[in-house]
């Protein structure tokens, strides 16, 4: 019983269907009141046609009123499937009437919501200025990298860099020709990474590339292969070629028994210690606290 009155109460078209099912019954029992009166001799043809019209009056209300309601269930649904599950909604509505409009205008606001939610999507998860992706980025997208490593049974290597003396650069050229610089060191940096290889900006002139592989030297080789490639760019900057450097940490992370978190530590202790020996060179960590080896100048 609850059921048929939830099911009336939340189905406008059971409501709408009520109202015109006792509206059109009315000339029904108005005959029958006038049949109460003894007036005709044989009611029953009469009565037999009455009630032949009221049920044919009420099936076309019926299917009527499931026509004109219909568009307002499936796009109620659809809404609360993107709500639910993220699914774009798209509901197809005939006619020229206020549900139609009233659908135009609802999937018009979920597709500009969509769109904003999009770009700030992108915004929070990018580095304005050189197009990589950022620190935020880098952690969700490192989980999924992790994830695939382990069932690959593979290492993950992360390369940290940070560019020598940028602050003289700044300094002695400009905030501008600095930006110049940091969007020259990620595209050339960028050439020498695998496509499937990760690669953000963790802020300022901190880099960060992870690449999995089960080599036990993809780490070191391509720390030095970044690190010759930005000593060699030379970029322009103000007219003229500046000579930029970059202090390069490596720590091989072993995704079953380290986070990411984890790894990104040693490999900055292995950047810090490059920068101590003289910047300009790669140091590969050799564990949880101590950078093992030097190559590189
Ligand atoms: P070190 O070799 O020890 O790394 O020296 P450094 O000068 O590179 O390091 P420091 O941390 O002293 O300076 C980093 C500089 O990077 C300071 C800051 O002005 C500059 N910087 C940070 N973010 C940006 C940026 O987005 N654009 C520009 N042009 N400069 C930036
Ligand atoms: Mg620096
Ligand atoms: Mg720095």
């Amino acid at each position: 019983m609850k059921r048929v009155t939830d099911a009336v109460r939340e189905s406008l078209a059971i409501k709408v269907f009520l109202v015109c099912f006792a509206a059109v019954h009315i000339p029904l029992i108005a005959l029958l009141l006038y049949l109460g009166l003894d007036r005709p001799s044989d009611p029953v043809p009469i009565l037999i046609v009455a009630l032949a019209a009221t049920l044919a009056g009420c099936a076309l209300s019926l299917v009527a009123i499931v026509r004109f309601v219909s568009p307002i269930d499936r796009l109620v649904k659809a809404v609360d499937r993107y709500q639910q599950e993220g699914v774009e909604p798209i509901v197809e509505v005939g006619g020229h009437d206020g549900v139609r409009r009233l659908a135009e205008k609802l999937l018009s606001l979920v597709r500009m919501q969509e769109q904003h939610m999009r770009t700030l999507r992108i915004q929070a998860n990018s580095d304005a200025l050189t197009g990589l992706g950022n620190r935020r980025w880098l952690y969700n997208a490192a989980s999924v990298e992790l994830n695939r490593a382990q069932r690959l049974d593979q290492g993950v290597w992360i390369i940290m860099f940070d560019l020598d003396h940028f602050k003289s650069v700044n300094d002695t050229y400009g905030h501008g020709a600095g930006d110049d610089v940091l969007m020259t060191v990620a595209e050339i940096t960028l050439r020498q990474l695998r496509p499937y290889d990760l690669f953000a900006r963790l802020g300022g002139e901190e880099f960060c590339i992870v690449a999995s592989d089960k080599s036990p030297e993809l780490g070191p080789i391509l720390a030095e292969r970044v690190r010759a490639a930005i000593e060699n760019s030379s970029p322009v900057v103000a007219g003229k070629a500046a000579r930029i450097t970059a202090s390069i940490g490596v720590h091989k992370g072993d995704p079953t028994s380290e986070s990411f978190s984890d790894m990104v530590r040693q490999a900055d202790v292995a950047l810090y210690e490059a920068k101590a020996k003289g910047r300009n060179r790669v140091v590969v960590g050799s564990g949880p606290t101590t950078p093992r080896s030097l190559v590189g100048s």
